[in-house]
């Protein structure tokens, strides 16, 4: 795949069908487009689905909206944040598709979820007017509104991405059991919470995150993990095409000589 369809400056393409016999398909479920979508977290769709491609594979994304039919084949699930109303629009919905979601996680198909569900895909958030929102569990986290907003650039530090670099804004205060590990420790910026110093959570092959920016533009590290888990759990095995980094790199460079 040449490198000039792989930066993100070509994201503006419509990249919802495979196209045909473009290689091994690949299904990724974008989880309520319509009320999770904030900072623009659809460019983890778009990147995603561009990496996919420059990886050799066919993606297909599949909105799921609440009410829509659950896809039979799913290989990547990607979910984005929201105001708490528009947590609180989708949280039955939600209910509705844990057994099926859970199960897929458990079978380690690779998810990443943002802010407003990965707050839902916790034990629970609740909110700042005290209303609890019940989560799915798949993330050993749970949230509560606080006063404080946590805004700005992040760097974070993770074991297995390397520098991981975004932006957040959320009054959820998330505080992690044993049961899901912390996605990056904090260099600059708040992450889950104030005080322990750590960004995300991970259980198997999901992740659940603070940042926007988008994401997955700026950290194709994570892209290539959902794709080669992905690949990986569908096909056996994944063989990693020749995939630029040059516009990600100075993405994050200009990204990170942001102030906070
Ligand atoms: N409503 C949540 C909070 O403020 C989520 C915000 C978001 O998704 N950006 O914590």
């Amino acid at each position: 795949m040449s490198e000039e369809l792989v930066g993100e400056d070509q994201m503006g393409a419509d990249l919802v069908d495979a196209e045909p016999d473009a290689g091994c398909e690949l299904v990724i479920v974008s989880l309520y487009p319509r009320d999770m979508n904030i900072y623009g977290d659809r460019g983890n769709v778009l990147a995603l689905a561009r990496r996919a491609r420059a990886h050799g594979f066919a993606p297909r994304v599949v909105e799921v909206n609440p009410g829509d039919p659950w896809p039979e084949r799913v290989d990547i699930v990607l979910g984005g944040g929201g105001q708490d109303s528009g947590q609180g629009r989708v949280a039955a919905d939600l209910q509705g598709r844990g057994t099926e979601i859970r199960a897929l996680a458990e079978d380690g198909t690779p998810m990443l979820v943002i802010c407003g569900l990965y707050q839902l895909f916790g034990h629970r958030f609740i909110t700042y007017t005290g209303e609890e929102l019940t989560g799915i569990g798949v993330l050993d986290v749970e949230t509560r509104g606080g006063d404080t907003r946590m805004i700005g650039n992040v760097v974070a530090q993770s074991a297995d991405f390397g520098e991981v670099i975004g932006y957040e804004n959320h009054s959820g205060d998330t505080v992690l059991g044993p049961g899901s590990a912390p996605l990056a420790r904090i260099v600059q910026g708040a992450g889950n919470n104030p005080r322990d110093g750590v960004e995300g959570a991970r259980t198997g092959n999901v992740i659940g995150s603070y940042l926007h920016g988008s994401l997955l533009p700026k950290n194709p590290a994570i892209s290539d993990f959902l794709i080669g888990e992905a690949a990986r759990r569908r096909y056996g095995s994944f063989e990693p095409g020749a995939v630029a980094d040059a516009t990600a790199e100075r993405a994050r460079s200009a990204a990170k000589r942001r102030p906070r």
